[in-house]
This record gives structure tokens, sequence and C-alpha cells, in this order.
């Protein structure tokens, strides 16, 4: 498919830009990890850090295909990680700057690059570049783009967070309070980072939505 007015986001610069605003709001970040939720009496009362605990009434649960390695949730949440692996190539000379898509596969222009992808892998936690992957990614996005030279500049993987159903799981846990869920995005948490955003920050603070979230509710696995 060729697709002229489809455009392509650089995420890890969107990343770094969020992080900035919300600094510039007022924001505190922490780089560490987060062990176990605490709780008391069906309320979250914070998080354990190697470091120590951290008090808090509100707890988002945004730690993608790792969300469930964090000990003491409520429930069990089934979200998967499913390692996708990429490339880069410089973008052919004389070609329009486009984005190509067909099947799993796509090819898209982002600064004088050619980005290309992307497997669809179950191997647990295994985040590596494989021979194979790449054999695989080169030729698809060779089918779309014939030009693309057969080894790529640099190559990267990464673990998306798949749920059973393909829906994110965003929203209140029903048995704790003040403990959220914005988890699960599968293959679409960048374009669905923001409206994800806007949800959780409504919740935490009006504690209600205007978006219907019914069928994004972390309980729907259990009940
Ligand atoms: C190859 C590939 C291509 C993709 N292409 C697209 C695309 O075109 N469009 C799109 O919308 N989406 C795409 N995705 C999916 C998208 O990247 C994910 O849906 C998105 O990154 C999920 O965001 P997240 O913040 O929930 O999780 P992540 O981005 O995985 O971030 C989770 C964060 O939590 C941190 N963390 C983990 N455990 C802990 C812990 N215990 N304590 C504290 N922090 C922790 C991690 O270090 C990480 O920083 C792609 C994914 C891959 C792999």
């Amino acid at each position: 498919m060729f697709a002229p007015e489809d455009g392509a986001v650089d995420a890890p610069a969107l990343a770094r830009a969020l992080r900035a605003d919300a600094k510039r709001h007022g924001a505190r970040t922490l780089n560490t990890r987060v062990n176990r939720l605490t709780t008391i009496l069906g309320r979250a009362t914070g998080v354990e850090i190697p470091a120590g605990k951290i008090k808090a009434e509100h707890v988002v649960i945004a730690a993608g295909a790792w969300s469930t390695t964090i000990e003491h949730l409520p429930r069990h949440l089934p979200v998967e990680p499913v390692r996708g692996q990429m490339g880069a190539a410089p973008w052919p000379a004389d070609m329009p700057r486009i984005v190509l898509y067909y099947d799993h596969a796509y090819v898209l222009a982002r600064s004088g690059e050619a980005i290309f992808g992307s497997t669809m892998e179950h191997v647990g936690f295994d985040g590596r570049v494989t021979d194979a992957g790449v054999r695989e990614i080169v030729a698809a996005a060779q089918r779309l783009l014939p030009h693309l030279p057969a080894v790529p500049t640099r190559t990267w993987a990464g673990l998306r967070p798949i749920t059973p159903d393909g829906r994110p799981i965003v929203g209140p846990d029903p048995d704790v309070r003040g403990l959220w869920y914005a988890t699960g995005h599968g293959r679409n948490g960048v374009l669905l980072a923001g409206l994800t955003g806007e949800i959780i920050g409504d919740l935490v603070s009006t504690g209600t939505t205007e978006v219907e979230i019914a069928s994004l509710a972390p309980e729907r696995f259990t009940s």
C-alpha cells in the first residue's frame, strides 16, 4: 500500500519531548525499578523501589511488557512480551519520501533513513536482534522498496505489551482504590499514548473520564 498522506512519529524524540514538558510543569522523575506495589485496607499507598519506599496516593501501572513483573498487584495481568525487530538504511536517492505498508511489513522515511520492520516473535523477555529476524525484515522491506541495501546500517528490537484480545488495559482496579492501569497497548502504544494519557490524567485528578473505557477494564480477563 502506498500511503501518500501518512506520516511517522519519531517515538524516542516524542518520549524525550514529553518528559521535558512534564518536568517543565513540575513533574519529578526518578530512574529506578519499581519492585512492588504497597497497599493498606484496599487502598494503594505507594511502591517499593530498591532504595526504599515511595508513598503515593495514586499508582499507575504503566511498565509495558514488564507490568506483570511488579509484585503484589491484586490481579493477574495477561500481558505478554512480543518482540519486534527493526532496521535502518540510507533512504534511496531520487525516491520520494513516503510510507509503504504491506501485511506486517513497512518502510518509512525518517531523517534521511529508511526505517523498516518488523517481526512478531513470542520469545519472552529476550530483546535481542537475531540474524534470522534481520533477514526476515530486510526481505519484506525489499519487496516494498527493491532499492534498499541488503545490510542495514543499524538494527534494534523492542518488546510489545500484547493482551489476549488485542485491547489495552486502561482504567481503575475495581478492588484497590488509587490503583490505575495503562498497559497492554500492543502494536499501538505510540498511537494511543495521547488518548491514554488524557484518560489516566482525568481519572486520577477527577475520578472520571468522558471516554468509554468499559471494554478496556482490567477485570475483563477474570470476570
Ligand atoms: C518494533 C516495534 C515497532 C513498533 N511500532 C509501533 C508503531 O508504529 N506505532 C505504535 O503506536 N506503536 C508501535 N510499537 C508499540 C509501542 O512501542 C508500544 O505499544 C509502546 O512502547 C508501549 O508503551 P508503554 O509505555 O506501555 O511501554 P514501554 O514503551 O515498553 O515502556 C515501559 C517502560 O517501563 C519501564 N519499566 C519496566 N519495568 C519497570 C519496573 N519494574 N519499574 C519501573 N519501570 C519499569 C521500562 O524500562 C520502560 O521504560 C512498536 C513496538 C515495537 C517493538
